[in-house]
Formats: structure tokens, sequence, C-alpha cells
């Protein structure tokens, strides 16, 4: 499995979530990093973006030796990595893809750049297998306002090009993703764990939904396991951890008894 994100310092989300997801879904994983976030729970310090040469290698010497069954796409940035990464899904022949259309941390920090939006709808979005909105980012691709429903949007977002779409974290009295895929919308409830910590919970989401699709699932059976994995890991958050959102526990390392190591 390939992920091609940023890297958060902080350890809670990006690449470093992505690849805690990967493990436990029993995937090997590897990196294609777009970004170097300075990152804590309480702020995006800086970014530091990488050449989009130096994206398009990462994914050329993973893709020629080792192979890629999957990828999943979070941060992006800017537009030089949006064609970046539009050039390297060309060295990873048909392998599904899941893009994460990350614009804002959980801090609140920028991670994509306003004006790199139709370059990632107009380059990405016909290429990726799944897309995974949240609500307010379902709206900005789709160009739609608040009073519009999660199944409106989903469906706006479909009509862009992905084969499926999952906006994740609809409200009502609990918390629901809404799957579209061109025919069927589904709604996938979740629990919804207030009290939990959730800095990397998007980032789980995506990944454990391409490490599914990857093990040959498909994609609202592995979109309905990336909600059962997301929720547990917001559960088992690590509360207490920096001064604001903690991250994520996909592992529930907190709940052993023993650690695995
Ligand atoms: N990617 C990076 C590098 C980030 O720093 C963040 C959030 O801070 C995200 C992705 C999105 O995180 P989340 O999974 O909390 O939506």
């Amino acid at each position: 499995m390939l992920s091609i994100a940023g890297s958060d310092s902080g350890g809670g989300a990006g690449i470093q979530a992505d690849l805690k997801a990967f493990a436990r879904a029993g995937v090997h994983g590897m990196t294609a990093i777009t970004a170097i976030t300075a990152q804590s729970t309480v702020a995006v310090d800086a970014v530091y973006p990488l050449p989009g040469a130096a994206i398009v290698a990462q994914v050329r010497a993973v893709a020629e030796d080792i192979g890629v069954d999957a990828v999943k796409i979070g941060m992006l940035g800017t537009t030089e990595a949006i064609a970046a990464v539009g050039d390297a899904l060309d060295l990873v022949a048909d392998a599904p893809v899941v893009l994460d259309p990350v614009m804002v941390s959980e801090s609140g920090g920028t991670l994509l750049a306003p004006d790199a939006i139709e370059s990632l709808a107009a380059q990405l979005l016909p290429r990726a297998t799944v897309v995974t909105p949240n609500l307010p980012e379902a709206r900005v691709l789709a160009g739609l306002g608040e009073d519009t429903s999660a199944e409106q949007l989903a469906r706006a977002v479909q009509a862009l090009g992905p084969s499926a779409v999952v906006v994740t974290g609809g409200h009502s009295d609990q918390l629901v993703d809404t799957f579209f895929d061109g025919e069927t919308v589904v709604a996938i409830p979740g629990e919804r764990h207030t009290d939990g910590a959730a800095h990397g919970s998007g980032c789980t989401h995506s990944s454990t939904l391409a490490a599914r699709i990857a093990l040959g699932d498909d994609p609202l059976t592995a979109a309905r396991r990336a909600r059962e994995v997301a929720g547990a890991a917001v559960r088992d958050g690590l509360r207490g951890v920096g001064a604001g959102a903690g991250p994520v526990d996909v592992f529930g390392l907190l709940r052993r008894k023993t650690p695995l190591a």
C-alpha cells in the first residue's frame, strides 16, 4: 500500500496515521511525502512543500521495485503537488486510489491552498476509486452551501468523476457516513465519541478503506469497516496528549494490559 500524504510532526495525522492504519489492517505501508508540517496538537506552525519531482521520485522508487496494490492520497498542499501526483499515478497502472481531499487540520491550519481546489477536482477526482470528503470538504468540492444534504453532496462530488464517494461525519442523533457509487445511496452509521480524541481520524478512515480495497473488499464493505476502525481509534484516542486535540489510537494501545513489543 502506498500513502501519498503530508508528514505530521505530532504523529497524529498524515503519513504517521496512515502507516499505523495500514499496519492494523495487516498490509505493508509505503510513503511518498508531499509536504512536511511542523505541527503540534494546537497548531500547524509551518508547512514545507516538497518539489513535484521529489514526489514522483518516491512513487517511482517503490512502484518499480515493490509494487503498489492500492494508493491512499491525503494532504497535497499545492497545485505543483497535485500535478506531480497526477503524473505519479501513471506509474501505478490501474491500482485503486482512495483520495481524502484534506483541506484543513484538526487545529484549523490550512493544508490545501485555496487556488489548488480546482486542480484537485479536475486532475485527481476522475482518477479516484473512492473520495472521502468530510461535510465541509464536500461543500467546497461541490460548490454548494450549508443547506445541502449529505446525499446531495455525495451525488454532486461523485458527478466530478470518482467511482464512489463517502461523505464522512454527517450529523443526526448518531454519526453517519453517506456512500454513493453512482447507483445506490447508503447510510453508514457509526458511533460518535465526543469524549475521545480525533486528530487523525480522517486519515485513519481513508487509509483503512484503501487497505480493505487492496485486500479485496468492494468499496461499500471497505467503507463500513473503515468507519468501525476510525470510530474505535477516536474512542481509544490519547486524551491529554498535548494541549489541543489528541491523536487517535488505532491500536487501542492504552487499553492493552501488555504492550505489543
Ligand atoms: N494530513 C496532514 C499532514 C495533517 O496534518 C492533517 C491534519 O492535521 C490531516 C492530513 C488531516 O487529518 P484528519 O485525519 O484529522 O482529518
